[in-house]
């Protein structure tokens, strides 16, 4: 497509370097092309490649902060406020949902990983404007099988809550679909919540508080076949992590992270989540030392302020500030374009303000648009 705009921003980033001062011609449809012949116009910001939140709920609603820390408190809270669908009146948690899903995408979200309960975020996450993945969530440890919903990925939930059964079924599926891929696609990961509590490991020897939660519950673990090692050991032996996109890692010790570096799998990071939750963050450092692919999600306003990827980059390097802002800015767009398979030209977004990469993720909340035609005439700014 032609350029139908030169511009000059004061850097942009094209998802693996930053260039300085450049002049970029935009086409209509958002994506970049040759600005020849065109007047050139300094406009003040970064300019950079539509976001990727690779982890979201968008089902999920706000709810009150329980005064305890920690998992199961969080929990009981989301329980007792009703703000996650658990099997009826999916309407009264889409319709947030569509509402969420266009502030995500005017602030610059261009693709979504969303962990949906009813099964049917596909189509508002493109009727947003956006592309990207319905993962189905399965919840059940003593069900080794679901239906799987068109126009969905199926997805565990966690070890603790999820049969082993359906985990080594999700990751046969990415095997199916990574076998014989469809043209210009790559198969989009599976995903799971791993290692984002003490507790998960201690489930996997049958200890701890969730044995007796999911009795009380009504689950029976009879037969649950307890591995007595750690979740992430557990889950290699379950699928050798093939495919895996691991959500938190809060927990992962060094020896797991060896792991999920040598097996190549992909974890996914949520430090807001995790710091409002428990007030712990995973060894970021460790994971980048190791060279493990890292992409960032929201996760859901259940434990995040808000669904903007940009703030979470900040959030991210605000708690590691020896993180290089490309490595940080690589995980929301480039990395995350990667494990999600989406090889389209990148729309681009205009973030007004900054100079550079290092006040981009300063944490200040800087008004963006997207480089489209629409708005350059002003609409779908946020
Ligand atoms: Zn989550």
């Amino acid at each position: 497509m032609a350029a139908v705009r030169a511009i000059r921003p004061r850097c942009y980033w094209d998802g693996a370097v930053a260039h300085p001062s450049p002049v970029l011609g935009i086409a209509a449809d958002g994506t970049l092309a040759d600005p020849a012949g065109l007047p050139v116009e300094d406009v003040d910001g970064v300019v950079l490649p539509g976001l990727v939140n690779a982890h979201t709920h968008l089902e999920v609603a706000a709810v009150p902060r329980p005064e305890t820390r920690g998992f199961l408190p969080w929990l009981g809270g989301l329980k007792t406020a009703g703000g996650a669908y658990t099997g009826s009146d999916a309407e009264r948690f889409l319709q947030p949902a569509v509402v969420r899903a266009r502030a995500m995408r005017a602030a610059g979200t261009a693709v979504v990983g969303d962990i949906s309960n009813t099964g049917l975020t596909a189509k508002l996450i493109r009727d947003a404007g956006m592309t990207g993945v319905c993962f189905h969530e399965r919840i059940g440890i003593d069900v080794p099988s679901h239906a799987v919903l068109p126009d969905t990925i199926p997805a565990p939930h966690a070890v603790y809550s999820t049969h082993p059964g359906w985990i080594i079924a999700c990751r046969e599926r990415y095997a199916t679909a990574q076998s014989a891929p469809r043209p210009n696609e790559t198969p989009a990961p599976w995903s799971i919540h791993v290692d984002e509590d003490p507790f998960e490991e201690e489930f996997l020897r049958g200890e701890g508080p969730w044995p007796g939660m999911l009795r009380a519950f009504g689950r029976n673990l009879d037969d649950f076949p307890y591995p007595y090692v750690s979740p992430i050991a557990y889950l290699d032996q379950l699928t050798q992590l093939t495919g895996a996109l691991l959500v938190h890692c809060v927990q992962t010790r060094p020896a797991d992270l060896d792991r999920i570096a040598a097996r190549d799998a992909t974890i996914c990071l949520c430090v807001r989540s995790n710091l409002w939750i428990g007030g712990r963050v995973p060894d970021v450092q460790g994971m980048v030392d190791r060279g493990i692919r890292l992409v960032v999600g929201t996760d859901s306003l259940a434990s995040s302020p808000d669904l903007d990827i940009l703030a979470e980059l900040s959030a991210l390097r605000n708690a590691f500030p020896a993180l290089d802002a490309r490595v940080v800015l690589g995980m929301g767009t480039a990395a995350g374009r990667a494990v999600y398979g989406v090889s389209a030209p990148a729309e681009h977004l205009l973030v007004e303000g900054p100079r550079d990469l290092e006040q981009l993720l300063d944490g200040t909340v800087w008004p963006r648009r997207w480089l489209d035609e629409a708005a350059g005439e002003g609409a779908r700014t946020a």
